[in-house]
């Protein structure tokens, strides 16, 4: 294994990683509110953690990567409302559409996807364990609050006092909570939306207790490492921190925080209600998976990003047409000839400069993930192959193998510079059994039309549906 260091934003230091259970890693990074599409911010933390990721698999750690669905909550079913469309069924199809677009983007990474209705019964015995111990109360309505004056360590992580965020709270009274900064973990049913019965009366999670519960079920009382955007610091990741040290007893609840920078639109924060809002797939329709990666990875990750609408677009395509001379005319050559192509070999120190140039970029990376210094590495890289550009085609297969390692090494890092992916359809036709699932649950509620639009979306990637008695199958027909 491979050693590393990684900033972490409770210490406020970059500290050397040391897993709790080496090889393992555990790895949990927030997920999807799949409300609406996701948008291109979006894109650029999924993107980074899914370098973490492959990055540690590559320095011989076992990262098990899990990644929630937020399915229900407020927007969901605000939304719903507006669409008329069940909210868990709203979730279904824009998560769906997420998967595809990650697919799209060459994020594979992620090892499990749990949606927060499927953790319910974990959820009710966190929040029973929290008012057994204290931390919680019941309200009048059936609501249950976590009580943040009994959290010694609440404000640690966001650098902010209870105190300050009372007196500062523009926070409309609520009279079910005891004080302003309290939060909920079960909430009270309205009639009309899905809920669940508890011994508090029927009611759904709060938004901070799903991961929790979740993380404690999947990945342990404690783990390594927890990712997210910088925006959920506060108060989410501060709940998360003392729903779960206050249920457990075990402290710390993670290792290691890392957050991510925000993808600024001109300077302003990237959000549905300033109406600035671009979706991922028409970002990736319009700059290419390729193009796209390296500008989110070409920052430093803990840093904003800014995303102009008449710039960004048209240097990030430049930026990677420039990067990807090199590695394009030695897979052209492979392409055309195969790797047993015969020829001279490249000299030398050539050679050799790409093997210790490999070395390079994975100690680059081990300094809290620098993919921009790595990226530069990789500019640098191209350069010296351009200076050979006309020789190429005279270098043997396995030798032309030995000038494309640095690139190869960003394909499998970086995700930069595989061929193949890109197109909707066929990002659709590798995600079929999940597809066929939210069918299946569509056709269960009697959602006929949602059930149509996903054999639709599948026949257009290629993928034929049959329905038998008690289960769909499929095959392959091409698609458009
Ligand atoms: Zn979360």
């Amino acid at each position: 294994m491979r050693r590393f260091t990684v900033y972490d934003s409770l210490s406020r230091s970059t500290r050397e990683f040391a897993p709790i259970h080496p090889p393992r890693v555990g790895l949990y990074v927030c997920g999807l509110t799949p409300y609406a599409p996701a948008h291109v911010g979006h894109g650029r933390t999924f993107v980074f953690f899914d370098v973490v990721a492959r990055a540690l698999r590559r320095w011989g750690y076992r990262v098990f990567y899990v990644q929630n669905v937020t399915n229900l909550d407020d927007k969901l079913i605000a939304r719903g409302g507006e669409e008329g469309i069940d909210p868990l069924a709203l979730a279904d199809r824009h998560f769906l559409g997420y998967l595809a677009s990650m697919e799209r983007l060459g994020v594979r990474s992620v090892n499990y996807y749990p949606f927060a209705t499927d953790y319910v019964p974990e959820i009710l015995e966190q929040v029973r364990v929290l008012l057994d111990r204290g931390f919680a109360y019941v309200a009048a309505d059936g609501s249950v609050y976590y009580e943040v004056a009994k959290f010694a360590g609440y404000g640690r992580l966001s650098g902010q006092k209870v105190e300050a965020l009372r007196a500062g709270a523009r926070v409309e009274v609520d009279p079910r909570k005891r004080s302003p900064e309290d939060f909920v973990l079960w909430k009270a049913a309205t009639p009309g939306e899905p809920s669940w019965e508890s011994p508090w009366g029927p009611g759904r999670p709060g938004w901070h207790i799903e991961d929790t519960a979740m993380t404690v079920r999947l990945l342990g009382d404690r783990y390594d490492l927890h990712g997210a955007a910088v925006d959920l610091i506060f108060p989410h990741h501060e709940a998360e921190i003392a729903q779960a040290e206050a249920a457990t007893g075990r402290a710390p609840l993670v290792n290691y925080w890392m957050h991510g920078g925000l993808l600024l639109f001109d300077r302003e924060k990237m959000s549905k209600s300033l109406g600035n809002v671009i979706s991922l797939d028409e970002a990736i329709d319009s700059f290419g998976p390729g193009p796209l990666r390296l500008f989110y990875l070409n920052a430093q990750y803990r840093g904003p990003l800014d995303f102009h609408p008449d710039r960004t677009l048209a240097e990030a395509r430049e930026a990677y047409a420039r990067l990807a001379v090199g590695i394009e005319r030695i897979d052209d050559l492979l392409e055309r000839d195969g790797p047993e192509r015969p020829g001279a070999e490249p000299p030398e120190a050539l050679a050799r400069d790409a093997q210790e140039l490999v070395e390079r970029l994975d100690r680059t990376l081990t300094d809290d993930f620098n993919t921009r210094e790595a990226i530069a590495l990789l500019f640098g890289w191209t350069r010296r192959i351009a200076e050979h550009l006309s020789q190429l085609e005279t270098y043997s297969g396995a030798g032309l193998e030995e000038l494309a390692a640095p690139y190869r090494w960003a394909e499998e890092v970086l995700g930069l510079f595989a061929r193949e992916r890109g197109s909707r359809a066929g990002a659709w036709g590798s995600i079929v059994p999940v597809a066929i699932a939210a069918r299946a649950r569509a056709r269960a509620r009697g959602d006929y039309a949602e059930a149509d639009r996903i054999r639709d979306e599948l026949r257009r990637a290629g993928v034929e549906l049959e329905d038998g008695a008690g289960d769909t199958r499929w095959k392959a027909v091409g698609g458009a």
